[in-house]
């Protein structure tokens, strides 16, 4: 059975079960320990202990279904943390203990207070992250206010976040569900050095190696190289910079990282044609054939390769021809063209390559040559086009190429009579960003921006940057009242971000405006038309949406 196949509920019912099974011996060594503690004459480590499994059995027992469980289990540690060891003693406090120890054992054999797959706070994350394969991350901090913050941080961007106060519970759910990613904190109540300590018996338990990244309130060298040591790809200081982390998170999961090269195979040979898509493919590419080079322009601008393996000698026209009819397109003067033949005459393949071609590879070719061969000139294809298109502050399109698209899109919405949504968003206040926090500052606001619209927004709506602090997105086929929701969403998430730079926390905002087509059925229109709602929004208050 596969990963998918299990249900989110499944996984979450096997992770209560978990934690119903270990409650008993759990609660027994507190009895144990408390019984211990009166017998004996009270010792700060045991009163230490003590707090310390009561502390983190609050954290949890919520979490897993067992609400009530864990009210009362917190109520204890409350009395607990302003007892000194001496009042351990006292007639009085032994009786508080006493009957909020018995309150627990009768809470815990009731049973949880609600079934776990529709009560917990857990459930909605995991369930998402099973349905949507949104990253999960496990957070392990003890800190309950700023575990909650970490959470909420990254569920802006997309992630779905779980939190956890103790090593026993992220054990737990490490083994019922495996994380993505690991946020750790490295002091805990039990021990200073707990996090760096339990942080490869995480990643034993994980489906592959993945992104572990330590938070501390320690900065000194030696914190850092046990980090280092314990697997740790990534530190932080506390206080948290979250836009920091969440930007080494993406780069960690390798967000950003490439779509499959696209390559398409001319080839009269059938047979042919499928052992080299299959051996691509096996590579990870996506591939596409034609057999018949009459079709190559229509597939071309469908599929949009980034090579094209063509075969020299077809029955109706030679590979060099379908190569230079190619060449004669503007938009495809870049695109790496390789001949595939037995050809063995030198003097033919210089022509053939004279004749538009980028290079030649002999048939019979074996198949890691071939993939090597591709993969190098797609990707060497790629990166100049990048740096043609795309900003290189925040990998989104530039200005021209937005404008590209734009016009390209409306084309088409023109010949299919649909509605197109055009926004623009200014970020607000931005220059005085850059005066209080510096220019990285601002740069790291920009890129968080980008990434959550990049992210939030769906694969056919196009997002660029428009200018320094200013971004345009595409929605095909989307009304404007459609266009007013997603943005609006997403200015809701932007201003609930907590940037923080030495100490200081901050957010921001932005402001958008929004204009269709139709009415406005030409690119310099509809710009215009979204640049004045625009002008509307910051003019009206800023941190707003308007639809023109
Ligand atoms: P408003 O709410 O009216 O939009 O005010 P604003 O301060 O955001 O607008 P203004 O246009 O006055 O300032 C924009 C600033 O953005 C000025 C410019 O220095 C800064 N900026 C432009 N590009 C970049 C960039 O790439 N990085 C950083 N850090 N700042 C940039
Ligand atoms: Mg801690
Ligand atoms: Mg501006
Ligand atoms: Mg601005």
């Amino acid at each position: 059975m596969t990963d998918k196949q299990i249900t989110a509920a499944d996984k979450l019912r096997a992770l209560q079960q978990s934690f119903a099974t270990q409650l008993p011996e759990r609660l027994a060594t507190i009895r144990h320990l408390w019984v211990a503690l009166q017998d004996n004459s009270v010792e700060a480590e045991s009163c230490r202990e003590l707090y310390r499994m009561i502390h983190s059995l609050a954290g949890s027992a919520g979490t897993f279904g067992f609400q009530r469980l864990g009210q009362a289990a917190r109520q204890l540690e409350e009395f607990l943390m302003h007892l000194n060891d001496a009042a351990y003693s006292d007639a009085e406090s032994v009786a508080t203990i006493d009957s909020g120890l018995n309150q627990l054992d009768a809470l815990a054999n009731s049973g949880p207070d609600n079934a776990y797959a529709e009560s917990s706070a857990i459930t909605s994350q995991v369930a998402a992250d099973t349905d949507h394969n949104r990253t999960l991350v496990y957070v392990l901090e003890d800190d309950h206010l700023l575990a909650r913050e970490i959470v909420s941080q990254l569920e802006h961007f997309g992630y779905a976040a779980v939190s956890f106060p103790s090593t026993t519970d992220i054990i737990l759910a490490q083994q019922a569900h495996p994380a993505d990613a690991f946020i750790l904190d490295i002091a805990l109540p039990e021990g200073e050095q707990e996090g760096t300590r339990i942080a490869p018996q995480l990643q034993a338990l994980a489906k592959s190696t993945v992104p572990l990244i330590f938070i501390s309130s320690r900065d000194d060298w030696d914190a850092r190289l046990s980090a280092l040591r314990a697997g740790g790809s990534a530190y932080f200081k506390k206080p948290l910079d979250f836009s920091a982390l969440v930007e080494k998170l993406d780069r960690l999961r390798g967000v950003d990282s490439a779509e499959p090269f696209r390559v398409l195979i001319v080839e009269d040979s059938v047979l042919l044609a499928e052992h080299y898509a299959a051996v691509l493919q096996a590579a990870g590419m996506k591939t596409d054939v034609i057999h018949d080079p009459a079709r190559l322009l229509d597939v071309m601008s469908e599929f949009g390769p980034e090579l094209i393996l063509m075969d020299l000698y077809m029955s109706s026209c030679s590979g060099i021809e379908a190569a230079q009819i190619i060449r004669q397109h503007a938009a495809y003067q870049g695109l790496p063209i390789v001949y595939l033949s037995t050809e063995t005459g030198l003097n033919q393949q210089l022509d053939a390559l004279k004749m538009g071609g980028d290079d030649f590879l002999q048939k019979p070719i074996g198949d890691a040559h071939l993939v090597a061969a591709v993969s190098i000139r797609a990707q060497r294809f790629r990166g100049l086009n990048t740096l043609m298109t795309c900003d290189s502050l925040t990998g989104l399109l530039n200005h021209i190429s937005l404008k590209l698209t734009l016009e390209s899109e409306l084309a088409l919405l023109l010949r299919q009579e649909g509605t197109l949504s055009f926004a623009m968003l200014d970020i607000d206040h931005f220059k005085s960003i850059n005066d209080g926090y510096g220019h990285p500052v601002g740069d790291r606001v920009i890129k968080s921006l980008a990434r959550l619209l990049t992210q939030r927004l769906r694969k056919s709506d196009t997002v660029a940057r428009y200018g320094g602090e200013e971004f345009a997105v595409i929605f095909p086929n989307t009304t404007a009242e459609e266009a007013h929701a997603l943005i609006d969403e997403l200015r809701q998430s932007f201003s609930k971000i907590v940037y923080s730079q030495e100490n200081e926390e901050f957010a921001v905002t932005f402001s958008a405006g929004i204009a269709t087509a139709p009415p406005h059925a030409d690119v310099a229109s509809l710009i215009e038309a979204a640049d004045k709602a625009l002008y509307e929004a910051k003019h009206g208050g800023r941190n707003q949406v308007v639809v023109n």
